[in-house]
This record gives structure tokens, C-alpha cells and sequence, in this order.
């Protein structure tokens, strides 16, 4: 039988290509330091758990409206609203099953199939942007982040990079996989150059918006003038720990009934009880949040200043997410690794260190050498242990 060329074609996040090598170890019987998973390692909350043991007791069983239930919209608009400084309605909401799946269908919303309408993505970058602006049909333009611009873009490669034919502009602050964040004054600079492209929509991936530690975070969408023209994206995943729960909402109120519409055809609605739960914890579990944003400041802290103890490496504290990727051109080349690749797999397979190689996040960018990336949803424990792994596995194998 034939499969379409669209899903032959489809990309993937990779990162579960390693994660099923370093299950395989585990089956093994390997001892394995994993870096590689994007979650938290906490628990969910207890009011969120409560809240939808509740819903489930009480019949929350059934679909709800497409667009979620309205307990759930005014809520998420008022976290919305508290934490970026904007006005936001409840009718701008859309809830759905995880921060995702607006992916897609923000891409499905504002481009055409085979129009020539391009979309630009960071790069490297959350590979599920890449993926879903090529099967829509639509054009990818890759925008490159550099060390040297502290893991964001050069503003003029953006200026030559939107045109005519530019639909939207996907950002992603907190950023995966850096850890990069943008500031109030380069948000502000990216406005002023939307300014004279105004078919130009903005999706601002924010799914790491509460782990910020060098300075408060800081929304697109709250610069005068964006706010219209932004898909601000969410979700309870990250931020309070329940990546399964699967529970999303972003917020435009112009895109809000086509989003809408795209849920009804492809989800129906999110999880009833979930949809609670999450309301449980956007309402009462903001300690849980505290609690997880000083861990993991903590754990940043430790993990940056350990690995650039370790000759050949060279690692940027960056400002958010629980996310490192350190620079390990001259790792590579002390121990004889033709690539990021290389060191991955050796490290994986010789010291049981399981982290992620740059080629997970798009294609190699020009100058900018090789890099791996490293989760720090682990233990300050497992950093230790880790950072004592990669610093003999150095050691042993510098030629
Ligand atoms: N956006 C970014 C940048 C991510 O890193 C992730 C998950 O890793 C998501 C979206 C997906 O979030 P969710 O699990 O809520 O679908």
C-alpha cells in the first residue's frame, strides 16, 4: 500500500531516537545518567491532582466546547494577563492537548498550501516547527541563533530573511535547546521591523515562560502594537510539571475561532478532567512553581560551571528553560570525534552520560562549531554524578 509522500517526509523530534537507545542500555542492566528528557522531573501538583480527581467524581466526562471549558479560558486569561502586563479576553483562548499542537495549527491558519508562504523558525530549534511548516505546504526560512549573540538572532539576517511572502514568524523565548531568552529591548527591535511587514503574524512559543532567572520574563506580545498580530502559546506542561496531562492554551483574539475550528476537526476537545486539573494548578499551585524555579536556577548554576571546569568545553550560562548546550568543538577534536554525534554516542555508550547531539535541533549552523544539549530536569545528584562521568571519560580518551 501507498503511504504519501507528506508523511514519508514528515520530520520527528529525534530526541525519542535516543531515548529508545538509552532504554535499550537500560533493559540492559547499564547504569545510565540521563540528560536527554525536556520535563520536569517533579510530581504534578496536589490542587491540580485534586481538582481532577474532583471533575472525574463529579461527571466532567464528557466533550467539552471546542475551544475548552469557560472556567478554564478565564483562567488561563488571567494568568495571561498577570504575567505578560496585557489585557487578555477569555474569548482570545483556546485550550487543546499540550502547547504543540498550536503548532501545527497556527501554521494550518495563516499559510496556504504550495503558496510560497514562508515561515521563519529558529535554528537550531524545537524540531516540530520544521516539521509541520513543511507538511502544511508552506516555506521553511530557518533564522540562525549564534553564541555570539547569546544563543539569539542577528536582527539584520531577520531583516533579509522577511519579505513579501512571509506569513509568520515563529519565536520561542525561553528557548529549547539553548536556554536563550530574548529581551524587552531585542522584543522591542523585532517589532520595530514587523512594522513594515504586516501580513507577518508572530507565534511566540512561551511553554518555559516561568523558568527565567537572570531577569523577569518578557513577552512579544506586550510590546504596543504585537499583541494583535501574536499567537502568545502556553501550556501547564512545563511550568507545572505535567507534560502527560496534556493541556495547552494560547491566545489571539483574531485567530481564536479558526484555531478553534482546526481543534474541532482534529481533537474535539482537550481532556475533560484534565482541562480542571489544569485549572487546579493555574489557580493553586503557584508554590509547587516557586519551589521548582529555585531547583532548577540551582541545578543551572551547578551544571555551567561544571562542565566549564572540563577541558574542551565552553558553556554560556543561559537565562532560562532547564536547558545547556555547550560548545564542544575542541571536546571533539581533543578526543578525536569528527562530530557532536560522535562525542553523543561515545559518551552514551562508553559512560552510560545520555545527553542530545546538536543535529536533534536542525542542521549544523555555519561557523558556530559543535554543540550538545543537556536537560537539567535531574537531580543535583545526577549532575554530580554526570559531570564526574564526562570529566574522566575526557581524560581517558584525550589523545
Ligand atoms: N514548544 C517547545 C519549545 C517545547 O520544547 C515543547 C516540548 O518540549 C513544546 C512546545 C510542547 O509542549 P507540550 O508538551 O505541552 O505539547
Amino acid at each position: 500500500m501507498e503511504i504519501s509522500e507528506r508523511t514519508k517526509g514528515l520530520g520527528t523530534e529525534n530526541a525519542f531516537v535516543v531515548l529508545a537507545e538509552v532504554n535499550k542500555l537500560l533493559r540492559e542492566g547499564k547504569d545510565i545518567v540521563s540528560f536527554c528528557i525536556g520535563q520536569p522531573d517533579f510530581d504534578a501538583p496536589q490542587s491540580a491532582k485534586d481538582a481532577a480527581i474532583n471533575a472525574i467524581n463529579n461527571h466532567k466526562s464528557g466533550y467539552t466546547a471546542s475551544a475548552g471549558i469557560p472556567e478554564l479560558r478565564k483562567a488561563a486569561a488571567e494568568y495571561l494577563s498577570r504575567s505578560r502586563k496585557i489585557s487578555v479576553s477569555p474569548d482570545s483562548i483556546v485550550i487543546a492537548g499540550g502547547g504543540k499542537p498550536f503548532i501545527a495549527m497556527a501554521i494550518l491558519s495563516v499559510t496556504d498550501f504550495g503558496k510560497g508562504h514562508e515561515v521563519i523558525y529558529p535554528n537550531p530549534g524545537y524540531p516540530i516547527y520544521e516539521a509541520q511548516i513543511n507538511s502544511s505546504g508552506a516555506v521553511p526560512v530557518p533564522l540562525f541563533l549564534k553564541e555570539s549573540h547569546k544563543y539569539n538572532f542577528d536582527i539584520e539576517e531577520l531583516k533579509q530573511k522577511l519579505n513579501d511572502n512571509t506569513r509568520l514568524l515563529i519565536l520561542n523565548s525561553p528557548q529549547n535547546p539553548t536556554g536563550g531568552v530574548l529581551s524587552k529591548e531585542e522584543l522591542e527591535k523585532i517589532a520595530e521591523v514587523l512594522k513594515d511587514y504586516p501580513k507577518v503574524w508572530v507565534y511566540s512559543d512561551e511553554v518555559y515562560s516561568e523558568f527565567c532567572y537572570d531577569a523577569p520574563f518578557e513577552s512579544i506580545a506586550a510590546v504596543p502594537g504585537m499583541q494583535e498580530r501574536t499567537i502568545i502559546v502556553d501550556c501547564v506542561s512545563k511550568s507545572f510539571a505535567m507534560t502527560g496531562w496534556r493541556v495547552g492554551y494560547c491566545s489571539n483574539e483574531e485567530l481564536a475561532p479558526h484555531i478553534t475550528k482546526w481543534v474541532t476537526n482534529i481533537e474535539s476537545c482537550a481532556n475533560h478532567p484534565a482541562q480542571w486539573a489544569a485549572i487546579g494548578a493555574l489557580t493553586g499551585a503557584w508554590d509547587d512553581v516557586k519551589m521548582m524555579k529555585k531547583e532548577f536556577h540551582a541545578r543551572r548554576d551547578l551544571i555551567v560551571s561544571g562542565l566549564n571546569e572540563i577541558p574542551g568545553f565552553r558553556c554560556l550560562s543561559p537565562g532560562g528553560a532547564f536547558y545547556i548546550w555547550p560548545n564542544v568543538t575542541e571536546a571533539c577534536r581533543l578526543i578525536g570525534a569528527k562530530d557532536s554525534e560522535e562525542f553523543r554516542s561515545r559518551l552514551l555508550n562508553e559512560m552510560g552520560v545520555a545527553v542530545l547531539a546538536d543535529q536533534h535541533f536542525g542542521p549544523h549552523v555555519e561557523g558556530e562549531g559543535q554543540h550538545i544539549r543537556f536537560s537539567y530536569a535531574a537531580s543535583q545528584n545526577t549532575i554530580r554524578e554526570g559531570l564526574k562521568r564526562i570529566k574522566d571519560f575526557m581524560e581517558k580518551n584525550t589523545k
